[in-house]
């Protein structure tokens, strides 16, 4: 056997794996389709970024463990590739984006095949395509006609960098969350999707869907619904009310302090009397410049302000209580003022610790015992009153209602979530397909006149006007109105490249058809996406857009389910010798060195090895060594003389040895690939290989024992294991194989008895598993009955364990 060549047998089996298009579902008759959607790129100038590789591998392993399991596995790859990104590179180059994007896109294929994943590459996708954006403009000419788009003049955020309005949630931290321009607020007419229309089936169906946690949470609380009582506190002399949105009206005798908004209008009322008014001024100009998303970024420290000189009266207790003004309080919300009850709210109770203020408790988990206890956080339980007045022995649930109606409370829901702003003064986008005529007003382009084709434009830079460079091309702007025949002018305006990806896993499986978006029958047997993976970034951005369109597409009928992704996993981040590689900063790596000089499959177990999948991984530039050295060990454990078995007794004690750890191997690697723990995997595959070299004269070529390590290792890795299975003598591709089995009978763990003495004596006998803690084996020892009489009731000063052998119990 020759020496482990990665580069050459990679080569070999990715030239092999196309030509017999390994990859392909047979999209009409798969028996057990499984939809395996990873997020799209972006296509880039800079190539494949290795944060694209970690992402991609992990999903490629979950794809091939399922393939493994007898599913036959839809992969599909594609290319994100409207947007101002590219468009931002070309005007950069100086060139034009359609070219720039079709270089960047072959570059992209290219790498990506480099990787060994078993992408679909004859369903390809690219969103920039006039035969893809026919459907996305086929897309909003449906959400108009189910009323679902509107045009209105609006407040807006403004990027002056890539002088276009945004979404809300493309806002980060007050700035573009592309190009890191501080955004300024327009007012301009602009297209909208109702997305709030839908508030409420969003917010309900994450309870049905198998999504990660922080994703859930994320749009939980972009959504923002909540249900709660309006409550009225007087300012104190100034004959004023501000009015507060609670959802905790039982725990009004708590209030405080009240915050308000920086933009509340009592705010300015009350400026006559506020004693620190430069301070409060400096605040708010200050406040202006966050966003909500900042503002409201439960991991972010709290800020705030005294309104000195005012207070205000708590309905419930008549108690004087001072006024803040805090950013994390919005004006939109609400009332944008919140009354603050440290005690049992956990952003209150931080901000009351930090700027001192009284945290009273009222609610009591363990009522009537009147010592409540010290709080190191706010109790947000349920519980009885105490210090309410006559409310105090109550119980909270039923004190909501009493209270509120003791103060007069009027009930309230509210919402955080906006409509979707879609217009875009830019050029790479599909343009929205929409005619205006005097006589008719707003009339849609026919759908057999689309795609309304982006035209080819001398100068495509966005303008900085509040009109798209479209505006600009008079040919493109006058057209005749499909309804009375009569001159009219185009929308100039393209539509969010998040329209773009809103259905983009609905086009995959149908990219044959150019008569529909999505063929029923290929949708019906394919979607929704079994699982899907892609980064948390995308939560209330991508992942809520793909949620609301396939929601208002199943309500005109066109599709019958709800929910896209039946499961969603976030993976972690990447980052490198603990910083966040970006392009300023100097520190991105990109693959292709690491595919030349250490294969695709020492890259991908390395990515993986870095940490758990779903919590991301540090990179260190020689740590992949390891892994190599790692791959070239299995590989050498094929070269083993073979035949020289050590016989007899010994042989036999070996081999229920190995049975039972290859057994608990299988176990554990199905275990772990099953729930994305992909780093503990590979650490129990390097157990098992080093078990396995350790039995040095013992021969393991062509036993159970070394081809389930291949079988297991094969979708970390596999171009090593395509050869090593062909080199044990197996016809056919390792990857069509069936996923090893474990018997439970094999890893059954071992009793032992131990001895237990009290105070040296031996006075009973227990049974446990060799491995069982130390703890475990003290709970067996003392709930045995004997024991349990020598001890007669008496607490032991000491146990010792001494493992498999001997508890001993000191009284
Ligand atoms: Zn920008
Ligand atoms: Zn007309």
């Amino acid at each position: 056997m020759t020496d482990y060549n990665p580069i050459k047998i990679e080569e070999k089996w990715r030239k092999k794996w196309e030509e017999k298009k390994m990859w392909k579902a047979d999209i009409r008759k798969a028996k057990k389709p499984y939809y395996n959607l990873m997020m799209f790129p972006y296509p880039s100038a800079e190539g494949l970024h290795i944060g694209n590789v970690y992402a991609f591998t992990g999903s490629d392993i979950h794809g091939r463990y399922m393939r493994m399991r007898g599913y036959d596995v839809f992969e599909p790859m594609g290319f994100d590739a409207f947007g101002i990104h590219s468009e931002n590179f070309a005007i950069k180059q100086g060139t034009y984006p359609r070219e720039e994007t079709g270089k960047n896109v072959n570059n992209f294929r290219e790498q990506l095949k480099r990787m060994g994943a078993f992408f679909d590459w004859e369903h390809e996708v690219d969103t920039s395509k006039p035969e893809y954006y026919k459907w996305t403009q086929w897309l909003f000419l449906q959400m108009y006609k189910a009323g679902l788009a509107y045009r209105v003049k609006a407040p807006v955020d403004w990027c002056p960098g890539c002088k276009t309005v945004l979404a809300d949630e493309q806002v980060i931290g007050g700035k573009c969350e592309r190009c890191d321009s501080v955004v300024e607020q327009k007012d301009l007419e602009q297209w909208f999707l109702k997305i709030t229309k839908y508030a409420e089936k969003l917010l309900n169906n994450l309870d049905k869907i198998d999504w990660s946690e922080v994703v859930k949470t994320a749009q939980r609380n972009w959504i923002g619904r909540s249900t709660g009582i309006n409550l009225t506190f007087n300012v104190e002399d100034l004959g004023t009310n501000i009015e507060v949105f609670t959802t905790r009206p039982d725990t009004l005798f708590g209030a405080t302090y009240l915050v308000l908004s920086p933009e509340h209008p009592e705010v300015e009322n009350l400026k006559f009397k506020i004693k620190n008014l430069s301070e409060v001024e400096a605040y708010i100009e200050l406040s202006k410049k966050k966003t909500e998303l900042e503002r409201t970024d439960l991991a972010k420290e709290k800020t705030g302000v005294e309104l000195a000189g005012i207070k205000a009266i708590n309905p419930a207790n008549k108690k004087e209580i001072p006024v803040w003004i805090a950013d994390y309080v919005l004006s939109g919300y609400g009332t944008g003022a919140i009354m603050a009850v440290p005690a049992h709210d956990q952003r209150d109770f931080e901000f009351a610790k930090k700027y001192n203020l009284p945290i009273e408790m009222v609610i009591c988990p363990n009522y009537p015992d009147p010592t409540c206890p010290v709080l190191d956080e706010a109790y947000e339980g349920e519980g009885y009153l105490v210090a309410s007045g006559d409310f105090s022995g109550m119980p909270s649930e039923e004190a909501k209602d009493k209270i509120a109606k003791f103060v007069n409370g009027e009930e309230k829901v509210n919402y955080h979530l906006r409509d979707w702003l879609i217009s875009r003064q830019r050029y790479w986008g599909p343009p929205i397909p929409v005619i205006y005529c005097d006589k008719c007003g707003i009339v849609l382009v026919p759908e057999k006149d689309l795609p309304v084709e982006l035209p080819y434009v001398e100068n495509f830079h966005p303008t900085g006007t509040d009109k798209s460079p479209l505006a600009t091309i008079e040919e493109f702007v006058k057209t005749k109105c499909p309804q009375c025949g009569g001159a009219a002018r185009r929308e100039t305006d393209v539509s969010d490249t998040f329209l773009d990806s809103s259905w983009y896993f609905l086009r995959y499986p149908s990219t044959e058809s150019d008569k529909k978006p999505f063929s029923e029958t290929i949708t019906k047997k394919w979607l929704p996406v079994n699982m899907y993976i892609g980064g948390k970034e995308h939560s209330v951005l991508h992942l809520m857009y793909a949620r609301f369109i396939t929601m208002a597409l199943h309500d005109m009928g066109m599709i019958e389910f709800e929910e896209p992704f039946t499961k969603f996993r976030a993976h972690g981040l990447l980052i490198r010798d603990g910083a966040k590689m970006s392009k300023s900063r100097g520190n991105v790596i990109s693959p292709d060195e690491y595919f030349e000089s250490y294969g695709a499959d020492a890259l991908r177990m390395y990515l993986m090895f870095l940490g758990p999948y779903e919590q991301g991984g540090d990179w260190q530039d020689r740590g992949i060594v390891g892994v190599a050295r790692f791959l070239k060990k299995v590989w050498s454990l094929m070269a083993r003389d073979r035949g020289q078995g050590i016989g007899g007794k010994e042989e036999k004690s070996d081999e229920n040895a190995l049975d039972k750890i290859m057994h608990k191997t299988i176990q554990k690697v199905t275990k772990d690939i099953e729930s994305l723990q992909y780093n503990t995997a590979i650490s129990f595959l390097m157990e098992y290989t080093n078990f396995l070299a350790s039995h040095t004269p013992y021969s393991i070529l062509h036993t159970p024992y070394l081809e389930t390590l291949v079988k297991l290792l094969a979708p970390f890795a596999p171009h090593i294991t395509e050869e090593l299975w062909g080199q044990l003598g197996n016809k056919g591709s390792i990857h069509n194989e069936p996923w090893p089995e474990y018997d439970p009978e094999k890893i059954k763990d071992e009793k032992v008895r131990m001895v237990v003495q009290i105070n040296g004596k031996v006075r009973s006998k227990i049974e446990v598993n060799t491995d069982a803690a130390e703890d475990y084996v003290k709970e067996v020892a003392l709930r045995d009955e004997k024991i349990k009489k020598w001890l007669e009731g008496k607490t032991p000063k000491k146990i010792i364990v001494v493992p498999n052998r001997v508890v001993n119990i000191v009284i």
